[in-house]
């Protein structure tokens, strides 16, 4: 559900027509709607009201520190895998005690930036990570708060590149292991094992994988009891996936309906990591067409957005609708939605029959919220986009469009090449 919807033939975003937000702020624009955000962040917190939880927003998903405000005045905190997120979360006001810190690669000064900070726990996913993490604590003269994150080697049913919980992926500790290193971890002088994590993947859509993870991780919690290792957290990761196109995703309060059985009355804290279910409906990205060129099967629509404004077509093959900003009666063709990059996987949309679309008029990319701009590029040398946030009939800039100084910001010329001049 969202709050993007045609009006008289136009595309509003919520009471905002989003032709004024094109005239306003040019294009390619990414908009989000704060309701549509709002209702996402209720959607998981209310589903699970009746158990001690924490939603914490995986800020992989879309970093804009607007959106981490909106979550975070609401009471969520933040998924983080860098400290660069960790920077940005506490920079929106996000309390240290409801982050959270993934990620295969922490660097020591991330660690000690995390730790001087006070998270709530780093999520961890090597047995080496795990000693290092130690060290960094001790020399601190702290103790680390910590949940390994396990690899419970099941199938999410998802694209490969975003499934994260099989064997043959680089995520977490396997499970066959995890015991023997929780026992470990327990005998660390500066570690404190506080909760047990999984993330198997995003853009799930049956909850089977989900919940057999989960029993396998619960499983894991009673043997921990019988070694005298109690956990305090349960985190479930995120990947829930949203409707791009036609799929039915489950709605949260179907998965607190099912957790809860599993959970058992056990004595936890369930920490939750969505990302994609947030903000992926909740934004919208907005091009202009530039040209339409005949091909010798197909029209090429190019349009002013490419795969570094939105990598996800061309990086998974991802589908987004694709919307005329006005509605009228119009012909179908058969066309390849492109952009202006140099690379023939530059496209937002392959091998559509879509409503044609006429040169000059704007178009809307939907579902465009998560993976978007926090994974856009310079490209091409192309300044990332301008970011707008709409609540009711009001419209807030949220990120300037970069200009073309921007993209020399941090680029140093030697003096032999002339650069004092
Ligand atoms: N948690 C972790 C550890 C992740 O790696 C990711 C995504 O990669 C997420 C949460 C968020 O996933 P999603 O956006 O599918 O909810």
């Amino acid at each position: 559900m969202h709050y993007f919807t045609y009006k008289n033939s136009l595309l509003y975003a919520e009471e905002v027509p989003v032709s004024t937000l094109v005239e306003t702020y040019g294009t390619p624009l990414y908009v989000y709607s704060y309701n549509t955000l709002l209702r996402h962040f209720k959607a998981y917190d209310e589903s699970f009201k009746d158990y001690p939880h924490l939603v914490c927003f995986a800020l992989k998903a879309n970093s804009n520190g607007a959106i981490l405000r909106i979550f975070g005045e609401m009471g969520g905190g933040a998924d983080i895998v860098s400290g660069g997120e960790l920077y940005r979360a506490r920079k929106a006001g996000i309390p240290p005690e409801r982050i959270v810190y993934a990620g295969v690669g922490k660097k020591d000064d991330e660690i000690r930036y995390a730790l001087s900070e006070g998270i709530l726990m780093f999520n961890v996913e090597s047995e080496q990570e795990l000693a290092n993490i130690d060290r960094i604590a001790g020399e601190l003269g702290k103790k680390a708060p910590v949940a390994l994150r396990v690899n419970p080697d099941i199938d999410p049913g998802t694209h490969p590149y975003i499934s994260t919980g099989l064997k043959q992926n680089k995520f977490g500790i396997p499970f066959e292991h995890a015991l023997e290193s929780y026992k470990q971890a327990n005998k660390l002088k500066n570690i404190s094992v506080v909760g047990i994590h999984k993330h198997i993947g995003s853009q799930i859509i049956s909850l089977a994988p989900f919940l057999d993870s989960l029993n396998r991780l619960v499983s894991l919690i009673d043997s921990l009891k019988e070694e005298g290792i109690g956990v305090k957290y349960l985190d479930i990761g995120g990947g829930l996936g949203i409707q791009y196109l036609d799929e039915i995703p489950p709605h949260p309060s179907e998965l607190a309906e099912k957790i809860m059985p599993i959970l058992n009355g056990r004595d936890i804290t369930v920490v939750m990591e969505p990302g994609r279910t947030l903000v992926g409906n909740a934004g919208i990205l907005l091009t202009k067409v530039l040209y339409i060129k005949k091909g010798h099967d197909r029209d090429f629509i190019i349009v002013d957005a490419g795969m570094n404004d939105l990598a996800r077509p061309a990086m998974y093959g991802a589908y987004h609708h694709i919307m005329p900003v006005y509605k009228r009666k119009r012909k179908q063709v058969f066309a390849d939605v492109v952009g202006p990059i140099c690379e023939s996987g530059d496209f937002l949309g392959k091998d559509r029959e879509i409503q044609a679309l006429a040169l000059g008029e704007y178009a809307a990319i939907m579902s465009a919220g998560a993976y978007g701009y926090s994974m856009s590029s310079n490209y091409n040398s192309r300044p990332r986009a301008a970011e707008v946030l709409v609540k009711g009939s009001e419209h807030y800039i949220v990120r300037e469009r970069e200009s073309f100084d921007d993209l020399l910001r941090h680029e140093i010329i030697p003096d032999f090449l002339n650069g004092s001049k």
